[in-house]
């Protein structure tokens, strides 16, 4: 490393309040969000005033709103004056900064499609082109990418993110991070993790190898103590692996799960495999993807609300509900300058769970493991909305499953499930295993039942030397007449 970027990196690091987190304190997350509550009110007198103190002796759910409420008004002032789109879009709907005071006040703020966003990426930037550092593409549902800008001190915000949640997994400074995404991922977020263990002071090795050996050498080498990655990936690996190593010996204190949702089923196995926690995380790329966490309770995942605002809203109406309520998660960054996205929409299905926690935390609250995306949910048969996660638990319980696909198509006026597993271990046994626990779902029961879907179909398939990341759980080929 030559010396300049030595000194940028010292000096990034002096900017993250992660690191000034004291090493070993029972709940590293909500002291870090305390510090950015208390730094903000220690420097920003317009603050100071909005609450009406001059001093703070305890943060609690009330100082919590009103500073998520202080901050939203103003990056709300931010892009009305810097985006072309925002400039637009609520100076038209009459939106007026000022005018937010609670929460309530927030459905007076109209929503950010993500449609507009893969449309016009240029109408978002706040900042001109010289003043960002990296962009960010990610794929819209029009075909469009989506692109995203941050400055210089918004990577140093998400570096902070993901810093404080590696934390909170407990991962300590002198310890190593394995870093396993498989290298097939479109875009690289191991690279994005390394760098940013490098600029927080935390050891990392990446290992994007599909090969279980590969892997145990590299974990056992650099003593791994916590591992993030791809969820299918680290599944595969583990059950693959299990069979030739002692996984409990290797001393790995927790499991991050990213990118994929994380079924009860595949949490049992690994838990039990490699005999530690299996931690749930959920970010957007929209949002600098280190939004949440889950912690040791494993009751929903932490928000970041220092700097994100997680709104539950009826994707009918578009209004806010209340805690507890099923609904779309909509988001709002508070503290990125680059290109920062208002009430956005994500059409992920979820709950808001506020605080306090049984781990502590009593300042932020949690959202409830994603259930997938809004328009993921598929109707079998004559039964209500079902999202794949309900497939993920039946399939992946039984044990030497690695993944599945389900293809769905209707030759007659009944619908065809085609299961298509891939598996290790006795094939004959494995398929009368999954073909039991598909059936015991009640949704396919009563399809069957009523005669509105043809006998299941399983095929197996043996394990391959390749791994495919989101492989898509469900493919649907039937015809509709709205499609
Ligand atoms: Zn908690």
């Amino acid at each position: 490393m030559s010396i300049k970027s030595r000194i940028t990196i010292a000096y990034a690091r002096t900017k993250l309040s992660s690191r000034k987190v004291a090493e070993g304190v029972e709940n590293p997350l909500h002291d870090w969000v305390e510090l950015k509550v208390r730094n903000t009110f220690k420097q920003d007198p317009e603050f100071r005033k909005a609450l009406g103190r001059s001093s703070l002796d305890e943060i609690d759910r009330k100082v919590f709103e009103e500073y998520q409420l202080y901050r939203f008004r103003k990056q709300l002032a931010y892009v009305m004056q810097n985006s072309y789109y925002y400039q637009k879009k609520y100076g038209e709907a009459g939106v007026v900064p000022e005018a937010i005071r609670t929460m309530d006040d927030l459905n007076k703020v109209p929503l950010t499609e993500p449609d507009d966003l893969a449309e016009e990426p240029f109408l978002f930037l706040c900042q001109s082109q010289s003043k960002i550092a990296r962009t960010f593409s990610t794929s819209g549902t029009s075909g469009k990418n989506k692109r995203l800008f941050y400055t210089r001190d918004d990577l140093l915000n998400i570096i902070d993110s993901i810093a404080a949640a590696l934390r909170s997994a407990g991962l300590l400074s002198n310890e190593t991070l394995h870093i396993m995404f498989p290298a097939v991922v479109a875009w690289d977020p191991s690279l994005m993790l390394e760098g940013a263990c490098k600029v927080a002071g935390l050891k990392s090795v990446v290992c994007s190898e599909v090969d279980v050996d590969e892997q145990m050498r590299v974990m056992k080498e650099n003593q791994a103590r916590v591992i993030i990655g791809l969820t299918s990936f680290i599944y595969r690996i583990t059950i693959l692996a299990r069979e030739k190593y002692d996984l409990r010996s290797l001393g790995v204190k927790a499991i991050i799960c990213s990118s994929e949702p994380l079924s009860e089923a595949v949490r049992r196995e690994m838990e039990g495999a490699w005999g530690c926690k299996c931690l749930s995380q959920y970010g957007m790329t929209e949002m600098g993807l280190a939004t949440t966490i889950e912690c040791q309770e494993q009751a929903g995942l932490h928000i970041n609300e220092a700097d994100f605002m997680v709104e539950v809203i009826d994707p009918d109406t578009g209004k806010r509900l209340p805690p507890g309520k099923e609904g779309e998660l909509v988001w709002t960054s508070l503290s990125f300058q680059g290109s920062p996205l208002l009430r956005y929409r994500s059409y992920d299905i979820s709950h808001y769970i506020e605080p306090p926690c049984k781990c502590g935390h009593s300042t932020v609250g949690k959202i409830g493991k994603p259930k997938g995306r809004r328009d993921s949910a598929t109707k079998i048969g004559l039964g209500k909305h079902i999202f794949p996660v309900l497939f993920d638990e039946a399939i992946m319980n039984v044990r030497g499953v690695l993944n599945y696909q389900l293809v769905l198509d209707k030759p007659s006026f009944r619908d065809r499930l085609h299961f298509t597993v891939e598996f290790n271990g006795d094939i004959e046994q494995g398929k009368v295993n999954v073909l039991e626990a598909i059936l015991a779902l009640e949704e396919i029961k009563s399809g069957l039942d009523n005669d509105l879907l043809d006998p299941i179909e399983v095929e197996m398939k043996e394990v391959s030397n390749d791994f495919t990341p989101k492989m898509k759980p469900i493919v649907d080929k039937r015809r509709r007449y709205d499609s």
